[in-house]
């Protein structure tokens, strides 16, 4: 059974404006997915313990709106809630494992939380550290101050570098500002900053198949830019010059591994003698949140990608299960879900990428149990052991550091 919605009006008093529209959050009665969908819609929203709003809490639980000064006019809390109850229904929520947080993404957080606890604040990171809202609003909680670029550190300040990677140019700008660096750069990102290095130490043209603008394509084009240059699709292949001598590709780590199959065999039938990197540099972590949503894709009648806009990996993840013909959503959190999208949609599928934390899939599953009964169902390609050590520079700050 869907949780029971009761709705009511209440007259207007200090702290409660007419026009408010009070959701209060009970203990046991997800509603999330009701609260957002009546901000999606305009509503001036206001959730809090029944307390708050001076009402007692129910017993059973249920879900409540309550108008501010009398019954909504307009219409749209009758409209959310018919949209409720069409989404309501019994569910399964398909989860392919693995999904979420990677190791690269771990070790990045806890490198930031590390440096806030053992250097004195405040503790800069030079960009987002990972490309996800929630986990950047949550060290900025905590003390870390997010910028650009280095001239808005101060000389003689730590910071920290994002997972994505930076460019030599950013290294030699810490040095000359006398910074303190902690380099959370993904091993994985690094290897293929390595391989640029070797290919132009042997005399190589290099080219990157990775998404212009990206951080992590930005970084990498830094260590040969002279000699590298970006291709993004089959048409970007077709419009490069002819390279008579040594020519090579290195890929960005968070591609979608079919589309980095159709430019690689792109650039073999335009270079014959092209080399690759001895092992795909799309990671680990990428192609098994690939593999495993793509599981389930078929199984489902629409797949939510839980992750920030900005995050390769995610959107990646939006467009395979797309490309399979499957309807996919990417969504920030519980608050992207739809209720209108819910109604007819019996077996969800839902992952999240490698930046963006468990606790918001399992926020979307309990809430999603607001509108009745939910089986979930792992589906598991692979269970992930890699883990990385910290940077050595966390080891000399002496401490706890551990590998
Ligand atoms: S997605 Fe891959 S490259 Fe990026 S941080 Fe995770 S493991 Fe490293």
């Amino acid at each position: 059974m869907p949780t029971q919605v009761i709705t009511g009006a209440v007259p207007e008093r200090e702290g409660l404006a007419v026009g408010d529209v009070l959701v209060p959050d009970g203990a046991a009665a997800p509603n999330a997915l009701l609260a957002a969908e009546l901000r999606h819609r305009g509503l001036r929203v206001r959730t809090g313990p029944w307390s708050s709003f001076g009402l007692p809490e129910p017993r059973p639980p249920v879900v409540a709106v309550y108008t501010v000064g009398g019954p909504d006019g307009s219409g749209t809390v009758d409209a959310v809630l018919a949209a409720w109850h069409a989404a309501a229904g019994a569910r399964t929520v398909l989860l392919p494992q693995p999904q979420s947080f990677c190791a690269g993404v771990e070790r990045a957080i806890d490198i930031v939380e590390q440096a806030l606890v053992r250097y004195p604040h405040p503790v800069y990171v030079r960009k987002q550290i990972v490309h996800n809202l929630h986990v950047v609003r949550d060290l900025a909680d905590r003390g870390a101050v997010f910028v650009d670029e280095l001239d808005e550190v101060p000389r003689g300040a730590t910071v920290v570098f994002s997972a994505h990677g930076v460019a030599p140019d950013v290294h030699r700008q810490a040095r000359e500002r006398d910074l303190r660096v902690i380099d959370a750069t993904c091993p994985l990102v690094t290897k293929v900053h390595s391989e640029v290095r070797r290919f132009a130490r042997r005399d190589h043209q290099i080219l990157l198949i990775g998404h212009a603008g990206h951080e992590e394509a930005i970084g990498t084009l830094g260590e040969a830019p002279e000699r590298t240059r970006l291709v993004q699709t089959e048409a970007d292949v077709a419009a490069l010059p002819d390279i008579d001598g040594p020519v090579a590709y290195v890929t960005q780590t968070t591609l979608a591994m079919d589309e980095v199959a159709t430019v690689v065999a792109a650039l073999r039938e335009r270079y014959p003698h092209i080399t690759g990197p001895g092992s795909d540099d799309v990671c680990y972590a990428t192609t098994n949140r690939q593999r495993a949503v793509l599981a389930v894709a078929g199984q489902s009648d629409l797949v939510y990608v839980v992750g920030s806009r900005n995050s390769s990996n995610s959107v990646r993840l939006v467009e395979l299960v797309e490309r399979a013909g499957t309807p996919a959503r990417l969504v920030e959190d519980v608050t992207g879900v739809r209720l209108a999208e819910l109604a007819g949609a019996a077996t969800v599928g839902l992952t999240a990428g490698a930046s963006a934390s468990p606790t918001l899939v399992a926020e979307i599953v309990r809430n999603l149990g607001g509108l009745g009964p939910v089986e979930v169902v792992e589906r598991r390609i692979t269970t992930e052991t890699i883990t990385f050590n910290r940077p050595r520079e966390l080891d000399r700050a002496g401490g706890d550091a551990a590998s």
